[in-house]
């Protein structure tokens, strides 16, 4: 499959695309050591995509072993900077020249509209991977103010080997973000994606090797996470891991790095994003669609939707008006469909975990302004309305754990300070916005909330060139922009005596 510049038939495609879902290990397709599979099936309508490598610990010691021969014999670390660099802009070209395959195989496999698919995730992914190639041949090393007998050199090398673990909300961006700096710096990857979404993982690892990657410095291990994941978590030859997804899974990981080497372990993980609306907002439409835009965005399935929306008391009435005429337009539809926003919950058990917190919202008394329900049943797929609660307490479960699903808490405010309180009295950092007209206000307000990302007066910026991370319990780690060099290289000071 090539680049498609008219909108292709996604039906006629999805019909006749071939799916591998072996794993990939020291540049090849490879079954499961014990050919165990699991079925990937599409929460679309529930059909069957593939049969999908059950890696355990035999595989992942496999795929180590690979990763550490290609990482001691330097087949990649010691390849000059510009043309690691090359490879790398070679493998973003392959994903843009097989933009349709990927795009498909990330909707069928976990449900999100082919128009986002395509325009966003594959395009981000791309252009990740496209930006530290870029970066590889512009970093320098430093030398140290040093006495004149002696030069005091500062040199930044690969960790060796990298696992990455990785969520399904979206499969081939996570993937990018761990892959694209721990490849640039050049180290070898053992990549597991989520059991709930492997493939465009694995078709990416082919598309690497394509593009001049040497066997074995890019492996991905599709299977469940506790068992391929905790493998690799304990292992005793992996150097460094990073990981994305739940701070359950999160705290799990880092205690696993604990009890095995000692691995660096990095962490981004889950929120419960705090969007502060003041009676004095610049733009009220904008904070309207900004607020709604992003929350149902991917099925509210982002780890930095802003899920609670604390809105001025003298202003709700206005903002919920406006935002109740847009919900029409995130009605659920065929995620194959290029007009469909809203498309499918990953898979059943995402769905009851959402209908879960819809139901105690109700039961703890919000008021349930829109949505509410499982729809598009008939189809055999996983959908959920776009749901709204005005009158959401602080203390409700709905306005303190991460939902995960297309799911708004409305809170009101009269006093800011207030509500910052209330939005920083929870365990997760990542994301948080504030919208105001007064810039003392702005500056005060995004310095007291404690998350790795403020927005003023907008919510959904967001660039390769600026770090992504949490504070608190939503990881201690950066994905993106040079800062994520740091989690993927040693430090390290070398003396050389001169006189
Ligand atoms: P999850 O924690 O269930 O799984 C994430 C990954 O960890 C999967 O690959 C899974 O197989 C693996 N895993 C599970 N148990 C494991 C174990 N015991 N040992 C090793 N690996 C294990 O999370 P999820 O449901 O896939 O993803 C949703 C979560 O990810 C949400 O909390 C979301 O906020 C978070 N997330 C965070 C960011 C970020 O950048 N901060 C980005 C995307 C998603």
């Amino acid at each position: 499959m090539t680049t498609a510049h008219a909108i292709p038939n996604w039906h006629h495609l999805a019909r006749d695309l071939k799916i591998d879902g072996r794993a990939f290990i020291n540049g090849r397709r490879a079954d499961a050591r014990e050919s165990a599979t699991f079925a990937c099936h599409s929460p679309i309508d529930g059909r069957l995509l593939a049969n999908v490598a059950r890696c355990t610990g035999a595989d992942v010691d496999a795929a180590v072993a690979a990763a550490r021969a290609a990482f001691e014999d330097r087949r990649w670390a010691s390849v000059a900077p510009a043309k690691r660099k090359k490879t790398l802009i070679k493998f973003a070209d392959l994903m843009l020249q097989h933009a349709p395959e990927l795009a498909l195989l990330e909707t069928l496999d976990m449900g999100k509209p082919i128009r986002y698919a395509r325009s966003v995730d594959v395009q981000l992914a791309q252009n990740c991977i496209r930006w530290y190639g870029e970066a590889v041949d512009k970093i320098y090393d430093e030398i140290a103010p040093a006495p004149e007998e002696a030069l005091a050199l500062i040199t930044r090398e690969p960790v060796g080997v990298v696992a990455a673990i990785i969520p399904w909300n979206y499969p081939m961006l996570m993937a990018a973000w761990k892959i694209a700096p721990a490849l640039a710096a050049g180290n070898s990857v053992v990549l597991k994606p989520s059991e709930k979404a492997p493939l465009t993982s694995l078709r990416m690892a082919e598309l690497a090797l394509e593009a001049g990657i040497p066997e074995g410095v890019f492996n991905v291990l599709p299977g469940y996470g506790n068992e391929a994941g905790a493998a690799l978590a304990l292992h005793m030859d992996v150097d460094c891991i990073g990981f994305t997804g739940s701070t359950r899974t999160g705290k799990q990981i880092v205690q696993m790095a604990g009890q095995s080497n000692l691995k660096r372990a990095w962490t981004e993980l889950g929120g419960k994003s705090a969007n502060i609306v003041c009676a004095d907002c610049p733009d009220l439409d904008a904070a309207v669609s900004a607020a709604i835009g992003s929350i149902y965005f991917n099925q509210g399935e982002s780890c930095n939707a802003p899920s609670r929306l604390f809105v001025e008391a003298s202003i709700k009435d206005a903002f919920i008006e406006k935002a109740l005429a847009m919900m029409p337009q995130y009605a659920p539809g065929d995620p194959l469909d290029e007009s469909t926003v809203m498309g499918a919950i990953v898979d059943e058990v995402q769905l009851r975990t959402v209908m879960g917190y819809i139901d105690s919202g109700k039961s703890a008394g919000a008021k349930l302004l829109h949505g509410g329900a499982q729809t598009r049943i008939d189809t055999g797929g996983y959908y959920v309305e776009p749901t709204l609660f005005d009158e959401v307490r602080h203390d409700m479960q709905i306005a303190r754990e991460e939902i995960f699903g297309p799911v708004l808490s409305v809170l009101s405010f009269t006093d800011v300070h207030e509500a910052v309180r209330q939005a920083n009295d929870t365990p997760y950092g990542l994301h948080a916005a504030v919208w105001t007209a007064n810039i003392s206000k702005a500056i005060t307000v995004s310095r007291a909330l404690r998350a790795g990302t403020v927005h003023v007066n907008q919510y959904d910026n967001d660039d390769i060139t600026v770090p992504f991370g949490g504070y608190k319990q939503s990881g201690n780690g950066r994905d993106k922009s040079l800062h994520a060099f740091d989690k993927y290289t040693e430090l390290k000071t070398t003396w050389i005596q001169v006189k």
